[in-house]
């Protein structure tokens, strides 16, 4: 750890920026899942394009529960600068780049778990830093539904196992193709 810089959990101040913070979480969560089910709809598989749809809803039903909380403490409004993540993105923003034209569901699945990860510790770095005790209860709370998350991708990743090398040079890419 660097000497001199604070936690980041240590650095929200309330709970309407806490709540700002969650809610930015769950939309993009929300954002991500649609685009995997999308593209495991593109792989034909309805299974996984299902449960990510599914997934998609539980993440816009945390959002609104969020809305609700703000009802009573009102909820920050943050220009993107003005958001404390650790890095520069927010912690459940996966790198939609990555999305392969061929990805697997073993690939779309390591994108959520890195996601849902991030979201994690985002959350527990507040719980362990802050001196509130009412941040620290919610943070709590919103720790305890990311680490479901986790739990429930990492139940997903035994049913759908790392594929075997080489699984990317099994069709022309689409570079080579005209
Ligand atoms: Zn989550």
């Amino acid at each position: 750890m660097s000497a001199g810089k604070s936690p980041v959990g240590a650095d929200i101040v309330d709970l309407a920026e806490l709540l700002a913070h969650a809610y930015a979480i769950e939309v993009e969560a929300a954002e991500r899942y649609r685009v995997l089910g999308d593209q495991m709809e593109v792989h034909n598989n309805p299974e996984l394009a299902g449960l990510f749809r599914e997934l998609a809803g539980h993440e816009e039903k945390h959002a609104a529960e969020i809305k609700a909380r703000a009802l009573k403490t009102g909820m920050a409004e943050l220009k993107p600068s003005e958001f404390k993540w650790p890095g520069t993105e927010g912690p459940e923003l996966a790198a939609l780049d990555d999305a392969h034209y061929q990805m697997t569901p073993w690939h779309a699945l390591q994108m959520a778990l890195a996601a849902e990860t991030r979201a994690f510790e985002f959350f527990n770095s507040i719980v362990e830093s802050t001196a509130e005790l009412d941040i620290r209860k919610w943070a709590g709370e919103f720790r305890e539904e990311e680490a479901e998350h986790v739990a429930l991708v990492e139940g997903l990743l035994e049913k759908y196992p790392e594929p075997e090398a080489g699984w990317s040079e099994d069709d022309d890419p689409p570079n080579m193709q005209e």
